[in-house]
């Protein structure tokens, strides 16, 4: 029924990208926010020089925090009674494909047969989303990552052929209000649609191709539409060249990004099977070396999985201030394909920041907890990683999430902890559920017990975010029959494309 032509499919791309330019929601600034004292709380600072501290005050002015102690008072500060909540940093993801929410439960990692099509069906997906449809997916990704308590992240944002679709995603990412970074994948293309017979290869091609200036052209207009104030959501990129490519070719593409004047530069890392040419980034290992050779290594690479990486690499990041995210649960099954456990910990070990993440917000569980739990368990799966664990403690595993999390997204000095001077991004975690442990360090009763439903509230900058185990602000019902129907449309049209 829904086989669009592509002429009319473009129209409507149009049409949808015209309601998807319109100017993202005001968010509330911080500046304009009364001070919040948090009252009695059970506070994980997460900051090891403060540790934690059994029913303390937290105040927050301006977005930041203000102090940390008993008994504080703040005149015209709405107050916020804590007691018997833990208080602790919002956590950070280090790698998630936000779109991808737009088709959640399409395919799924508890699917393995069935999620072995992924690339596939990314490529039928990205040409059937409209610019609205980015929008939403953005505004509700964004959202969803906040409900879970998750207040930074790596948009990696690799689904956005069109410059209106790209558009559209980063729109919808700045008005959930999540901050972090919307990191646009350069060189996605596409020459099909709906209805369109096109040959796999040519498919795996376009997905990410050779970055052209069309792509430049939407960075550029990204950053100057989208993300251009003060907000907490910056602009990254992911460039199109890397391992496999031609050294020049990666050099070239990479001086040009960050002469935009990013500060996030995010790769996806896997050891290639076999070693490419001399002369391409991955003739040696998972690239590392040929990358620091070619002086492309800085304090703003992020690299995404990279388990395979050795010693050797870990030190070569280490030196240049490199970041790591291990998409914990998600790398589960790259074990079986001979690509190695998840590097988070030896990378931890080596001094490199390293966080988790969702990646595929598609086919995995929305509560963040659980990806902290997994990335605990995913060292259990080789010799180095079994040692470094047994050293842990629950703190050490949050820290993943939270203050180590913060700097593996380049933004250590900015969030993470529960410091005074930082921005206040906070949750607060109700412990009154049967279930949820009441002895043990703070840490300890976080990380083995809470779940997505014990967070009473989120606040980033500052700024209510989720209250009274609510979100704030948005219209969940109207959003979800929009997705709903937005689905209707984009899975039979994404069905109607074959490849050859
Ligand atoms: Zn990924």
């Amino acid at each position: 029924m829904t086989s669009l032509t592509r002429s009319a499919f473009l129209r409507l791309s149009a049409a949808a990208a015209t309601a998807a330019a319109a100017p993202a929601k005001a968010q509330p600034s911080p500046k304009t926010v009364r001070p919040l004292l948090i009252k009695g709380a059970d506070v994980l600072t997460m900051d090891p020089k403060t540790g934690e501290v059994a029913g303390a005050d937290v105040l927050v002015a301006d977005g930041k925090i203000a102090a940390i102690g008993k008994g504080l008072s703040a005149g015209g500060a709405e107050v916020v009674d804590a007691t018997g909540h833990i208080l602790m940093p919002g956590m950070i993801d280090g790698h998630r494909h936000v779109w991808e929410i737009a088709d959640a439960g399409r395919l799924t990692k508890f699917h393995p047969k069935g999620y072995s099509t992924y690339q596939e069906w990314k490529m039928r997906t990205i040409v059937c989303l409209t610019p609205e449809d980015n929008h939403l997916a953005g505004l509700i990704g964004g959202l969803q990552a906040i409900d879970s308590g998750v207040t930074s992240l790596i948009d990696f944002a690799h689904g956005q052929p069109t410059q209106a679709q790209a558009l559209g995603a980063a729109r919808g990412l700045k008005e959930s209000g999540v901050a972090g970074w919307f990191a646009f994948q350069l060189g996605v293309s596409s020459n099909y649609g709906p209805g369109s017979t096109v040959s796999l290869e040519q498919a795996h091609a376009l997905r990410i191709a050779r970055s052209t200036e069309t792509h430049w052209r939407t960075a550029a207009a990204i950053q100057s539409e989208v993300l251009s104030g003060s907000g907490p959501l910056q602009m990254g990129l992911c460039p199109s060249t890397g391992l496999g490519d031609p050294i020049d070719l990666v050099k070239a593409e990479w001086t040009r990004a960050r002469a935009t004047g990013v500060k996030m530069i995010a790769a996806h890392i896997h050891r290639p099977e076999k070693p490419h040419a001399v002369g391409h980034v991955g003739h040696r290992g998972s690239g590392i070396a040929d990358l620091f050779d070619a002086g492309l290594l800085g304090p703003d690479f992020h690299v995404a999985h990279g388990n395979q990486l050795t010693d050797e690499e870990l030190a070569l990041l280490r030196r240049t201030g490199g970041m790591i995210c291990a998409t914990a649960m998600g790398e589960f099954p790259y074990v079986s394909a001979g690509r190695g456990a998840s590097v988070h910990g030896r990378a931890r070990a080596a001094g490199v920041p390293a966080g988790v993440g969702v990646d595929v917000s598609l086919a995995l569980p929305s509560d963040y907890f659980e990806h902290v739990r997994a990335g605990f368990w995913n060292l259990y799966l080789e010799p180095e990683g079994r040692k470094i664990n047994g050293a842990y403690k629950s703190e050490d595993v949050l820290d993943f999430a939270t203050r180590m999390g913060a700097q593996a997204i380049g933004l250590g000095d900015v969030t993470g902890t529960l410091t005074v001077g930082k921005r206040a991004d906070m949750l607060l975690v109700k412990t009154d559920r049967i279930g949820f442990g009441m002895l043990g360090t703070l840490a300890d009763r976080v990380v083995t017990f809470a779940q997505s439903s014990d967070i009473d509230s989120v606040w980033i900058g500052g700024v209510a975010k989720k209250r009274g185990g609510r979100m704030i602000g948005h219209d969940f019902t109207r959003l979800k029959r929009k997705l709903a129907e937005a689905q209707a449309r984009f899975g039979p049209q994404a069905q109607s494309i074959k490849f050859s």
